[in-house]
């Protein structure tokens, strides 16, 4: 990449991570986004189409320690929470309020809840302090012809003092451009105007809305600070993630028609559906500002997206939800992202001709991309339901003590390759239908064997008596009315 010009558009925590890798291999890097800086919040309030709060995992922190600038990534650590697991609330037989807490991993890795912005903007501070990278704010990319390598941007930034009414258009030129530019990407737009690219997308039956618990009034987290928050309730769920300044940010995700409803019913209704449902949300968060909350917060839908191949030629690559969205209920879109991007790079440093580099990304980096979206789908029912079943906790109670205690079988949970591991989800879906397969066998010959065991004792000890015996239990048998 020395020498060479590369373009990425979009500056969230993808396209910044992609631009400090390009910067890092020599390029000159120009980043165009088209929203303000967003580390000036007071102009610029945080987009509200993105969860505030995000779960970084290994996947995301390994691509951002393959920087190889280990103080950018103690300074977004410096900035988490680790949550060691989940904690499910729910309400006893009796009524009573329960907790109950799932741990991650047997091997003590957890999650880090980090502020979106914060992350975000710890990234732009590295990039404005290299020489070669430019970032241009307000820049909305608005068309591309990867053969000529040019592209289109409407300039909407005003502060040149220019008083015209018609935003400006300026063409940039490059020599290979990363379009980082999120689910309703403008790049995958024009990308399909040049490669021949299959694309699926699918909005979910679900909304979700996002609330804050404040901290308590002695200035303290409300509830345990280390853990993922899980009210489950069958087809819709609340969760909570903490923040560095003891607050939660808290998501309602539910059914399009049950959000209708909750639109349209009296203020006390909401609240006895939560009352009801998430049993000690509002002594936490008081029912005036859930009220508040649930009015003002926009309720968004959730999209997953699928498209094949994610680039053309040696011109230009798609990354991060921009090439493939998913829903959050795996916490993986922007560390699936953020390893989209080391795997893209190690495809490049691989070798000298991009074209091919970019075609052994697609090819690897598609196939991986499909399965983690489809493993989000699967992990919203786990969330808002299996958590709570016998059989659930069953499989993940047999699966951490294999890993623990037999690690020569090589066994983990589904939940922890995906999470604490860099296994391509390929791989990782492998895994777990192989595990899957051989725990579903051993369950059926123990329920085997305990239905057919009494049976055959009875049997043999009426063999080893007497004959007299065998005839009482032969006419015995006889009788039942099977
Ligand atoms: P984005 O964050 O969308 O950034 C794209 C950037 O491109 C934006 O800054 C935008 O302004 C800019 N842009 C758009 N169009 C143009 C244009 N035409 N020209 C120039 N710039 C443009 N992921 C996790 O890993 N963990 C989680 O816990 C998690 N929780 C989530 C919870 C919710 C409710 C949701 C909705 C998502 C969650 N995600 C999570 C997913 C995560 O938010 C995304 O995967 C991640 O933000 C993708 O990053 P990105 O940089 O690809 O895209």
């Amino acid at each position: 990449m020395d020498g060479k010009k590369v373009v990425v558009v979009g500056a969230g925590p993808v396209g910044s991570l992609a631009a400090l890798y390009a910067a890092s291999r020599g390029a000159t890097v120009e980043v165009y986004e088209l929203r303000d800086d967003l580390r000036n919040l007071e102009t610029s309030p945080l987009n509200f189409t993105k969860s505030i709060n995000l779960a970084l995992s290994e996947r995301g922190i390994n691509a951002l320690r393959s920087t190889g600038n280990d103080e950018l990534v103690e300074t977004v650590f410096q900035n988490t929470i680790p949550m060691h697991g989940r904690m499910i609330h729910t309400r006893s037989a009796t009524g009573a309020l329960t907790e109950q807490s799932q741990l991650y991993d047997v091997h003590g890795r957890y999650q880090r809840s980090v502020d979106r912005g914060v992350l975000n903007g710890v990234l732009l501070n590295y990039l404005d302090a290299l020489p070669n990278v430019k970032i241009f704010f307000q820049h909305k990319l608005t068309g591309a012809d990867f053969r000529k390598k040019e592209a289109w941007f409407e300039v909407m930034d005003r502060t040149d003092g220019s008083s015209s009414t018609r935003p400006k258009e300026i063409a940039v030129t490059f020599d290979f451009l990363i379009g980082a530019d999120g689910a309703h990407s403008s790049t995958r737009f024009h990308l399909m105007k040049f490669a021949r690219v299959n694309y699926q997308q699918e909005y979910i039956d679900c909304l979700w809305c996002e609330f804050t618990m404040p901290p308590t009034r002695s200035g303290d987290f409300a509830i345990s600070p280390n853990h993922l928050h899980i009210w489950p309730a069958a087809s819709f769920m609340f969760i909570a993630l903490p923040s560095t300044d003891k607050s939660f940010v808290c998501t309602l995700f539910g059914p399009v028609d049950m959000f209708v409803k909750l639109e349209s019913a009296p203020d006390a209704e909401l609240v006895s559906f939560f009352d009801k449902h998430f049993p000690g949300v509002t002594s936490q968060l008081a029912p005036n500002d859930l009220i508040a909350q649930f009015k003002q917060h926009p309720h968004l839908p959730l999209i997953n997206i699928k498209c094949s191949p994610h680039h053309f030629g040696d011109s230009v690559v798609i990354l991060g939800d921009a090439a493939n969205a998913m829903v959050p209920f795996y916490g993986q879109g922007m560390n699936a992202g953020m390893e989209s991007v080391r795997v893209l790079f190690s495809k490049l440093d691989a070798t000298p001709d991009r074209a091919q580099a970019l075609a052994n990304y697609t090819e690897e980096r598609t196939k991986d991309a499909h399965v983690v979206a489809d493993l989000a789908l699967g992990n919203y029912t786990e969330m808002r339901s299996s958590v709570t079943s016998p059989l659930y906790k069953l499989r993940k109670y047999i699966e951490e003590r294999l890993d623990k205690y037999v690690p020569s079988l090589g066994w983990a949970t589904q939940y922890s390759r995906i999470s604490f591991s860099n296994m391509r989800y390929s791989e990782v879906i492998k895994y777990s239908q192989r595990q899957k397969r051989i725990l579903t066998a051993l369950l059926l010959v123990v329920a085997a064997a305990a239905i057919t065991g009494p049976v055959a004792a009875i049997w043999l000890y009426v063999l080893r008596h007497s004959r007299h015996r065998r005839r009482v239990l032969y006419l015995w048998v006889r009788e039942v009315k099977w």
